[in-house]
């Protein structure tokens, strides 16, 4: 009976854009037209200074960053990363996922770039949470490109404690050690590999999973999330 309760509360829930809460158009998903072309886009793939580069560091090689859009906690856009992630709904994260990879594809983003690899999650987390919201972003990538996602490229090998009350430097020290190559690193070597994540803050984890990729020898790495915080 819950069951169906909840299937027609489902049904009955009004499409609205999740950034301005208007009602959408049928061709509309999750987003309307007019907050799509307002998205605060980085254009950090397409500039020859890419701030994503920078904040990575020379220590982290990567081949081609994209962060598509700016992610501030104070701006109605940054509520579809939050839902994405918390709030049970892995088919926004898809969504959004085929979205920027169509529109970056249009830029040759995604040109050569043979694996995605999913930014891995701890059992635990992905347990309370039902999912992992990097793994649903790759489906949507996929959508759009038809590059195969390695599922099992990485793996979350131990939990950290809580990254976003920490500093650059406090991320970076609680970071180290908890992301190994997974069971399908093995058939990255010398493929162009595009690591795929959700947000990038201070990059240390982004970072930490490049390095557990280069151990397995692809040709490269690339880097793509969908939002990119605007201070470290
Ligand atoms: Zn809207």
């Amino acid at each position: 009976m819950r069951s169906l309760l909840a299937g027609l509360g489902h049904i009955a829930a009004p499409r609205v854009c999740r950034v301005c809460g208007r009602a959408l158009a049928a061709a509309e998903e999750h987003l309307c037209l007019g907050c799509l072309v307002d998205l605060p886009r980085t254009g950090a793939h397409a500039s020859e200074f890419n701030i994503i580069h920078q904040r990575l560091g020379h220590n982290c090689h990567v081949d081609r960053a994209a962060g598509w859009f700016f992610y501030r906690r104070a701006t109605p856009y940054a509520r579809l990363l939050v839902d994405a992630k918390y709030g049970g709904l892995p088919r926004l994260a898809r969504s959004l996922g085929r979205i920027c990879a169509a529109e970056l594809m249009a830029d040759g983003f995604f040109d050569g770039i043979e694996a995605l690899a999913p930014m891995p999650m701890h059992w635990t987390k992905r347990l309370a949470r039902g999912y992992n919201q990097a793994e649903e972003i790759c489906r949507g990538i996929a959508d759009a490109t038809g590059i195969a996602i390695c599922h099992s490229a990485l793996r979350a090998a131990k939990s950290h404690g809580i990254q976003a009350r920490q500093s650059a430097a406090g991320r970076y020290a609680n970071i180290a050690g908890t992301i190994a190559p997974g069971r399908g690193a093995s058939t990255l070597v010398g493929r162009h590999v595009l690591l795929v994540d959700d947000i990038i803050t201070t990059g240390a984890t982004v970072a930490e999973a490049v390095r557990a990729l280069a151990s397995e020898s692809p040709s490269a790495i690339s880097v793509l999330a969908l939002g990119l915080t605007t201070t470290n």
